[in-house]
């Protein structure tokens, strides 16, 4: 960028600089001359005054020709005028003839000089023409050439400098950016760039977060593998060495059942989440009954319920819903079996399906233990459990609420968590659509 913005910056000076010395060259050249003719009009009218023939002033440097109606020259102060050619057919000659006065610049090959004619009529027809050559005028060109040359020069690589020193500077803050984007402070970047910084930052962040959040993941998915994987592998050796006892077989093996079903439980769990984590992933999204499906869900959770002593109540209204249908499926069973593991003996799970304001909405409600408030927040985080023994002892995996929350926000609904502690809890899942009428 630094070399770019410099060539730029050096390209248009000299581009400046250029046009800047050629208008004045060319204003100068201007002036000059105006001034020569000025001069030479001046003169012709001394002349005029006086007899040609006395004349010794700027002899050397003008020449002075008087020409008669006819174009005879009658007077040539460089020559014998009675020798001359006839000089009517001379531009200015001509046209001072015609308007009384006329200038003219001629280029001769022969001397490389140009010489600068002011032409004058007077009273009686004949015209008085003074000359001069532009030797000396060609000389102060020259000069002034080479001086606005040096002066362009000079200019240029100042210009060069600055460009460098310029670029320097403005690239310094973006340079400091590079080396620590965190560290910086708001104020020394540009103001251009402040919404730049400000999205990077946040993306930095963002992905520390993430990465956190991963690491911290995997580590929580190790040690949960980890207690069944070890109690598992320490039945089963007991069992192998004949260090266990006939009668205890039995319970050996259901302890082994126990924690592989658990251990299958987890990995379902992991699996699930890892999908609704895959952008890639496409959901099929169909439309169903949402009442039907809880229906069936009822169904499969009515005998875990009843070894809790808890009673299922399904209520409500058949509404149509256009969403992935094993996802809802899963979140029903996550917010159920939540609804009876966290339940209290003789306690009761509604659960509600309506259309509110053609919103379909499902509402999961028990009489359970309740969520403090200080976890209401943290309950829907991967593994967080406010009692780990009870969950653990339920069969909980610690990801069932984090699950329904991916559910939700892959199908843009709204999730609110009522609950109070020791009377129960209520968890309303509100649909942004209703589906087409089939
Ligand atoms: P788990 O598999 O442990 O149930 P979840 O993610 O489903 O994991 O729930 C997280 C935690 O939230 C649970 O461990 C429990 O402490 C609490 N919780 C969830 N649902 C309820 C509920 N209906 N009543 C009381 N506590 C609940």
């Amino acid at each position: 960028m630094k070399k770019k913005i410099n060539v730029q910056f050096m390209a248009l000076c000299a581009a400046a600089i250029v046009i800047t010395a050629l208008v004045s060259t060319a204003l100068f050249y201007n002036v000059l001359e105006d001034q020569v003719f000025a001069d030479l009009k001046a003169y012709a009218h001394i002349i005029r005054q006086t007899d040609p023939e006395k004349l010794t002033i700027g002899k050397d440097e003008m020449r002075i020709t008087w020409v008669d109606r006819d174009g005879s020259v009658l007077y040539e102060s460089q020559a014998d005028g009675a020798a001359m050619e006839n000089h009517s057919g001379r531009p200015e000659i001509k046209q001072a003839k015609q308007f009384g006065m006329a200038v003219n610049v001629r280029w001769s090959a022969t001397l490389s000089t140009h010489t600068f004619y002011y032409a004058e009529r007077l009273e009686n027809g004949s015209v008085l023409r003074i000359a001069k050559q532009s030797g000396s005028i060609s000389r102060v060109m020259v000069n002034t050439g080479l001086i606005i040359l040096a002066i362009s020069l000079a200019t240029f690589l100042l210009c060069a400098f600055l460009a460098h020193y310029l670029t320097k500077r403005m690239a310094e803050p973006i340079e400091r950016m590079a080396e620590n984007l965190l560290l910086l402070d708001k104020s020394e970047v540009y103001e251009e760039i402040r919404p730049f910084v400000i999205t990077i930052k946040e993306q930095h962040k963002n992905i520390l977060r993430h990465a956190k959040m991963r690491q911290e993941f995997t580590a929580n998915v190790s040690h949960e593998l980890k207690t069944p994987l070890t109690a598992i592998s320490g039945y089963a050796e007991l069992m192998e060495n004949g260090m266990a006892k006939e009668e205890d077989i039995r319970h050996f093996a259901k302890q082994i059942h126990a924690n592989s079903s658990r251990l299958i439980m987890l990995i379902n769990d992991i699996i699930k989440l890892s999908e609704l984590d895959d952008e890639e992933f496409k959901i099929p999204f169909e439309t169903f009954d949402l009442f039907l499906l809880a229906e069936n869900t009822v169904d499969m959770m009515e005998l875990p319920a009843k070894k809790q002593e808890v009673k299922l109540i399904l209520s409500g209204e058949h509404v149509m819903l256009y969403a992935g249908k094993n996802l809802i499926d899963e979140l029903l069973y996550n917010l159920v079996s939540n609804a009876i593991r966290y339940n209290v003996k003789g306690g009761t799970v509604w659960i509600r399906i309506r259309n509110a304001d053609a919103q379909p909405m499902l509402e999961v409600e028990d009489t359970g233990i309740g969520i403090p408030g200080e976890h209401r927040e943290r309950v829907f985080e991967r593994f967080y459990r406010v009692d780990k023994s009870r969950s653990k002892s339920t069969g909980g995996t610690g990801l069932g609420l984090a699950i329904v929350k991916h559910i939700v926000v892959q199908h843009q609904a709204e999730l609110t968590l009522e609950s109070s502690e020791g009377a129960g809890t209520k968890i309303i899942v509100k649909f942004p659509f209703q589906a087409p009428k089939l």
